[in-house]
């Protein structure tokens, strides 16, 4: 059985269940509260806090894990990050009071106490940046600590920004850009390999048919020409013979799903009908 360690709650827990089910993954007869869970096959989730995820896959508790790039870095052990799972994105920045003149690095003096939750992160940054700074190190919550006098700025987490700014900070510099990252002990026996290669194939498959549609139209054999020029790609679509004794045909491709709307636009003014699209569940290249 190869462990995979789990966020068990908070931002990343629902996604990360998504993307494992997607996959064929799917957590099977988990109680209210179990730890633990058969994903099926040779594969076994452990349910823990995504703040201790590096930890247990770092003493090797799992031999996998799935938690954010920021509390990887943190936590400062060995890993190895098999892949970017490219949700959970958000920054950790340095941010300080609307009035408090900090406009950019070079305005923050030395000796200022920043409240963070991640303080090795928030110290190795500011020594990299020649500061001496005081970390008050706190467990959530970091963005009223300046209002409460406890700490001058903060270095804390955002995606959107907004909570920042209801709190009355603006962002000064980014520390580290972050999103959910697949990693694993880095020592690792040759079935430990084989097994995660499996799994990185299962996820990988699903993030890249996450980005494109299946496409289909039909055409006349005189509009495939132009129907090239919208569906390019190294193996341009594929063309399907359609039996109604005429020259109508069939074309299938895949395609970003970010130009779906300019490519069927496109396709519709050639002339195509019967135009479908659809998801595609996964993407083995
Ligand atoms: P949580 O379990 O809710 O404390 O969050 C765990 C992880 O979710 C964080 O360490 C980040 O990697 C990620 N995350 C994604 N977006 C955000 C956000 N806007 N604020 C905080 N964490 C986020």
């Amino acid at each position: 059985m190869l462990k995979i360690a789990l966020p068990n709650k908070g931002r990343l827990a629902e996604e990360v269940r998504e993307l494992f089910n997607d996959a064929g993954l799917e957590v099977r007869g988990r109680g209210e509260r179990a730890l633990t869970a058969s994903l099926g096959g040779e594969f076994e989730a452990i349910f823990v806090r995504a703040q201790d995820i590096p930890e247990f896959v770092a003493d090797g508790a799992a031999a996998a894990g799935v938690t954010g790039w920021d509390l990887v870095n943190e936590a400062g052990r060995e890993l190895d990050p098999l892949m970017d799972l490219e949700f959970g994105r958000c920054r950790l920045v340095v941010a300080a009071r609307e009035e408090s003149g900090i406009q950019q690095l070079s305005d923050i003096r030395d000796g200022v106490r920043v409240a963070t939750c991640f303080p090795r992160l928030t110290q190795r940054y500011f020594e990299g940046h020649g500061k001496r700074i005081a970390v008050v190190p706190v467990s959530g919550a970091a963005e009223i600590a300046p209002h409460l006098g406890i700490a001058d700025i903060v270095v804390d987490l955002t995606s959107t920004g907004s909570t920042l700014k209801m709190n009355g900070l603006r962002e000064v510099d980014t520390v580290i850009q972050s999103s959910a990252r697949l990693i694993a002990v880095p020592k690792r026996d040759p079935e430990t390999s084989r097994q995660l290669e499996e799994l990185t194939l299962a996820l990988g498959s699903v993030l890249r048919a996450r980005g494109k549609r299946y496409l289909m139209a039909n055409c006349t054999r005189d509009m495939l020409p132009r129907v090239r020029e919208v569906l390019p790609g190294l193996n341009g679509p594929t063309v399907v013979d359609i039996l109604n004794g005429g020259n109508s045909v069939a074309v299938h491709a895949v395609v970003a799903a970010s130009s779906i709307y300019r490519t069927t636009t496109a396709l519709k003014s050639i002339g195509c009908e019967g135009i479908l699209v659809t998801r595609i569940e996964r993407l083995i290249p």
